[in-house]
């Protein structure tokens, strides 16, 4: 008898969403030839992170210079900021997921 209840405790299997994150938005990154110039707030908090060193030079855990020389040349159209954003700034944002395929999965929250 105990184990037949046992066993129907078992079928209420919990299984999380492995397959995808939870994401509102997936948001194409574009690249541009332009020199873009990061706004001085979104440096402030990269340097208080640890991310940017005091000569303004990025520091990101696992990029490497050549992936690092790419993201600085990449921009999002952001929908919740509704703005073009830089691909770092999109990268250090709480809403950042992921990147897959070319495109950021943007969690969407409001940011103010
Ligand atoms: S992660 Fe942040 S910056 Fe990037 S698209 Fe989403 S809200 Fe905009």
């Amino acid at each position: 008898m105990l184990l037949k209840n046992a066993s129907n405790k078992s079928k209420r299997i919990n299984q999380p969403d492995m397959g995808e994150l939870e994401h509102k938005f997936e948001v194409e990154i574009n690249t541009t030839e332009n020199k873009q110039k990061l706004p001085d707030e979104v440096k402030a908090e990269l340097k208080e992170t640890g991310m940017m060193d005091e000569k303004g030079k990025l520091k990101l855990k696992g990029v490497s210079p050549k992936m690092l020389k790419k993201m600085k040349q990449e921009f999002v159209n952001c929908p919740v900021l509704k703005e073009e954003v830089q691909f770092v700034q999109c990268f250090i944002c709480p809403n950042f997921q992921s990147r897959v395929m070319g495109k950021v999965l943007c969690k969407g929250d409001s940011l103010k």
